[in-house]
């Protein structure tokens, strides 16, 4: 405690310059978020966006893929010039990579500083001020703690992330997460609808309910089992509450009340992620998915009767270990069934200390790259396809900021998450409701004209 007030009391008189660097999923965007909302109780600290600039330089990872975590080591042999330069330079490690790799990181990258695993993001203030770079790393897993030392949430657009949940107890055969996050752990209601009312205040009307399962979320109260349908009906009833959405969620966990809610909740959006991985029941059963082919597109059946027009995009894994050309021809059969909007696809990586690490692979990487080039191509044509639909339509889109291609343009987003950049002045339209007429398509993105443009411009 005395050490941490010391180092409060130094940055306080030199005021300290903060960068984040985020890789992975939008848990880790929130992390990062937070980190940030945490480190800056001290007005003294605040971000930029060079890290040359920084007293501190915090990377938070991702090792859902050797890539990912590999590139986690080659920023952190950039910033050892960095390092040289400025000895007084602190560097941390947080995310999965630092849960998975713990103290081995200081062997790779001995100038690293401090270790912090994804649930002990609140401790990174008291882990700065410590000298011995040894006594810093915390990889523990007490996640309800994190949650109660959250500082209040600062807005930082018209949408918004809010952590239901963390973790995950579904231990897929290929996947890190249960091992770097620890088990699924639920947040207390009233601390999600507290973070929600406070960025509604804050002029954000888009929610997005972010956890690794989100949709198995639980929460005894008051003798009833709440979930994520409960969390969705009562965030709908929230006034300001334009849009819900809720990433990532599991085939398993697609419950028939979760389903309902679509009927009878307008801002829950008609759009959903559901990754399947693969469309061969034997892959799935390998993969330890728990779900076979038949469920998940009965499941999808189910939400189109309640929500017709609800597009659905997916994760696929391609050359897993056994896919054989027959297993990888039912996952493209999947793909013209299911007619998904949208898919992130990528081949196997063996992680360490799953179980899917250890079966035999026997197909040639070549191979592999094949099967994902026939299953991106036909994702590409499915997104174009979708996309010139949408032209000659009027969408009802959320304006979300200015465009990122020209910064006289706004930028909004249709319901089913794609990017539309449209002529409008006035800023005061960012975070509600427009209609916009579509008037181009390109395969990721639109271009529109606004409806009542003229009322608007005067709002
Ligand atoms: S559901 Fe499976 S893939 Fe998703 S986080 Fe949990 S273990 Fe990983």
């Amino acid at each position: 405690m005395i050490l941490y007030v010391v180092f409060l009391v130094i940055i306080r008189y030199m005021g300290t310059k903060l960068y984040i660097k985020t890789y992975g999923c939008q848990m880790n965007e929130y992390d990062s978020q937070k980190t940030l909302e945490i480190l800056k109780q001290d007005p003294t600290v605040e971000e930029t966006s060079n890290p040359e600039d920084a007293d501190i330089i915090l990377l938070n990872t991702c090792s859902i893929r050797e890539k990912a975590e590999e590139k986690v080591y080659s920023e952190l042999g950039r910033l050892r010039k960095l390092k040289i330069e400025n000895p007084n330079l602190k560097i941390g490690v947080g995310g999965c990579v630092a849960s998975q790799e713990g103290k081995n990181i200081f062997k790779r990258a001995p100038y690293v500083d401090l270790i912090f695993g994804p649930q002990t993001i609140h401790k990174v203030p008291s882990l700065l001020s410590k000298k011995n770079k040894i006594e810093a790393v915390d990889v523990s897993f007490p996640i309800e703690e994190k949650f109660d030392a959250l500082p209040a949430p600062e807005a930082t657009g018209t949408s918004s992330f809010v952590s239901i949940m963390e973790g995950c107890s579904k231990y897929c055969s290929f996947c890190v997460v249960p091992y770097t996050r620890g088990d699924e752990v639920s947040r207390k209601p009233e601390q999600i609808f507290d973070e929600v009312a406070r960025l509604i205040e804050q002029g954000v009307s888009e929610i997005v309910f972010v956890g690794q399962n989100v949709n198995s979320y639980e929460y005894s109260f008051n003798g009833r089992m709440l979930r994520l349908s409960d969390l969705i009906e009562v965030t709908g009833s929230i006034d300001g509450v334009e849009r819900i959405r809720y990433t990532t969620s599991h085939p398993l966990d697609m419950t028939d009340d979760l389903i309902e809610v679509y009927g009878h909740v307008p801002q829950l959006v008609s759009h959903l992620h559901l990754p399947v991985q693969s469309g061969s029941n034997s892959i799935l059963t390998r993969m330890k998915r728990n779900y076979s082919r038949e469920l998940y597109i009965d499941v999808i059946e189910k939400l189109k009767l309640v929500r017709p027009n609800i597009k659905v995009s997916s994760d696929f894994i391609v050359g897993f270990p056994g896919e054989t050309d027959a297993d990888f021809q039912q996952t493209m059969n999947l793909i013209e069934e299911v007619q998904f909007d949208a898919s992130f696809s990528f081949i196997y990586s063996a992680r360490p200390g799953t179980p899917a690490s250890k079966l035999h692979d026997a197909t040639p990487l070549a191979e592999k790259k094949e099967r994902l080039n026939i299953l991106q191509n036909r994702m590409d044509e499915l997104q174009t396809f979708y996309s010139d639909a949408l032209a000659g339509t009027i969408q009802r889109c959320l304006v979300t900021g200015i465009s990122r291609k020209n910064i006289k343009q706004l930028q909004a987003r249709t319901e089913c998450n794609r990017v539309v950049n449209f002529d409008f002045q006035n800023i005061n339209i960012l975070g509600k409701l427009v209609d916009i007429n579509i008037t181009k398509a390109y395969q990721r993105s639109l271009v529109g004209t606004i409806l009542n443009s003229e009322e608007l411009q005067s709002a």
